[in-house]
């Protein structure tokens, strides 16, 4: 007999609960990946990229017994499974919305083959669902459930990675290999892996947690821990993370950040829909624009505002985008050229290396003024001012726009103020901020008044 540990998003061996009670099952191990085309086929060559090159750390962690298969789960496992002969399978629990689908046509499949299914463990501090309000609801605002949060605590990380030698080694002869994927030329993503997980972690610890407070609102410099990626696939833990935090400011911010991440998860578990749909549905009835042109150069950051522009250009070159960028674009999108926040989610989840549909969706109805605990809708990011703020010294616009890189200091901010602003061919801005904002605020009425 043999037990399978299926990983899903947590491709780690350290502090991984499934992964020893598999181990301690006593019968040997198959580590399984399943490439589901339901999620695979959603993910953009970013995201695909990166979690090929997971697999692989994952497999060499592994002393390359990983088998990866391809193919539906529901359909496939229960099949393998009883190929291996094994007793059981294990996981950690996923609490997305079509992870909990898929789990429950898979653990009806193994029922019918005779094979037990054990989900142990999630891929959060505390799993969505746990922390509610006196009378059994959710939260629906950050702070009072921060609080509630930290009350309820978490387990420390204690748990050992597991030793060598417990992986079954003829498994892998079934192996479906690694789908092969052409990474757009240009662009670079971060290298995966548990042990580079480790290493930015103890990197941002060591030389950037102190000051996280002060810089992580500031894209032209290195103040965050670029952890998201690692996280969404569950490399490290937030439990480890967490364990290793104090009490001075940079921890404190930096434990509420963890947290927004779990709150977002909580409020897609009890509001599955939220998915793609306004928390506050007076939305819906917004007049919004379908207009392709602008939504194409909203994309390719060509909207003429330059920080808007090197935010979207940073998505296209690297699979990621600072948090303070994120917020920017996405409000661009919403309350300068009125579209759907839904239109911006899907192009973000396309190729966001961390995508995850809880923190995309939340992130965005947050921005968009429709979400849980949202920034008001008649709260208009001015990207010139946001800009002027947030990248000083125009560093960050310079490193993504080519186009701008002639230009001094803040000038890149305004290159319709300098002589020589569009000597190197960046776009004229595609509309007027100061008229679009009022838009916004005019169309908000429908919303207000109903
Ligand atoms: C429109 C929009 C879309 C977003 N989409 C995603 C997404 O698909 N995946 C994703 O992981 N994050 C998303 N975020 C949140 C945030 O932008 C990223 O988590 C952050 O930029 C990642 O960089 P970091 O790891 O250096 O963050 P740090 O500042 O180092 O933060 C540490 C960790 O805290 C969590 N975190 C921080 N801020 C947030 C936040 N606002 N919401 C939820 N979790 C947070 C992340 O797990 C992050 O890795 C989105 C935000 C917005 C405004």
């Amino acid at each position: 007999m043999a037990v399978i540990f299926w990983f899903r998003r947590d491709l780690r061996l350290k502090d991984n609960p499934a992964l020893l009670a598999a181990i301690d099952s006593g019968e040997p191990v198959i580590p399984v990946f399943m490439i589901d085309p339901a999620l695979w086929d959603r993910a953009g060559a970013p995201r695909q990229g990166y979690l090929v090159d997971a697999l692989q750390q994952l497999d060499r962690s592994l002393h390359s017994h990983l088998v990866v298969l391809h193919g539906d789960p529901a359909a496939h496992l229960p099949e393998f499974a009883e190929r291996m002969n094994a007793s059981a399978i294990y996981a950690s629990a996923d609490f997305g919305n079509y992870g909990q689908r898929r789990d429950a046509r898979v653990r009806d499949g193994l029922m019918g083959a005779g094979v037990r299914c054990e989900l142990i463990g999630s891929p959060y501090a505390v799993a969505p669902g746990r922390v509610a309000k006196e009378d059994g609801t959710a939260y629906r605002v950050f702070t009072p459930f921060y609080r509630a949060w930290c009350r309820h605590g978490w387990r420390a990380p204690a748990l050992p990675a597991p030793a060598d030698g417990d992986w079954l080694a003829d498994a892998t002869s079934h192996s479906d290999g690694y789908p092969t994927v052409a990474i757009p030329d240009g662009m670079t993503i971060p290298t995966a892996g548990e042990e580079q997980a480790w290493q930015r972690w103890d990197d941002f610890r060591q030389h950037r947690l102190a000051r996280y407070q002060e810089l992580r609102n500031r894209p032209d410099v290195s103040g965050t821990s670029g952890l998201s990626v690692h996280l969404k696939w569950g490399e490290i833990h937030p439990r480890s993370l967490l364990a290793a935090l104090g009490n001075d400011d940079g921890a404190e911010t930096f434990r509420k950040e963890l947290c927004w991440r779990e709150f977002y998860a909580d409020v897609l578990h009890q509001a599955p829909a939220s998915i793609d749909a306004s928390l506050d549905s007076r939305f819906d009835a917004m007049p919004w624009s379908d207009n392709q042109e602008h939504f194409v150069a909203w994309q390719h950051g060509r909207t003429g505002y330059p920080f808007v522009d090197a935010g979207m250009r940073q998505l296209l070159a690297e699979g990621w985008m600072h948090n303070r960028v994120r917020m920017v674009v996405a409000s661009f999108l919403v309350k300068d050229l009125h579209q759907r926040w839904q239109d911006g989610a899907r192009h973000f989840m396309r190729l966001l290396v961390d995508g995850d549909s809880a923190s995309n969706a939340h992130g965005w109805q947050w921005t968009a003024g429709c979400g849980t605990d949202a920034s008001p809708f008649y709260r208009v990011f001015n990207p010139v001012l946001q800009a002027e703020k947030f990248d000083p010294s125009g560093d960050y616009v310079r490193k993504y726009i080519p186009e701008l890189a002639h230009l001094p200091g803040k000038a890149a901010h305004q290159p319709w103020d300098h002589a020589q602003g569009y000597d190197r061919g960046y776009p004229s801005r595609i509309v007027d901020h100061s008229v679009e904002r009022q838009v916004a605020l005019d169309d908000y009425s429908v919303v207000k008044n109903t």
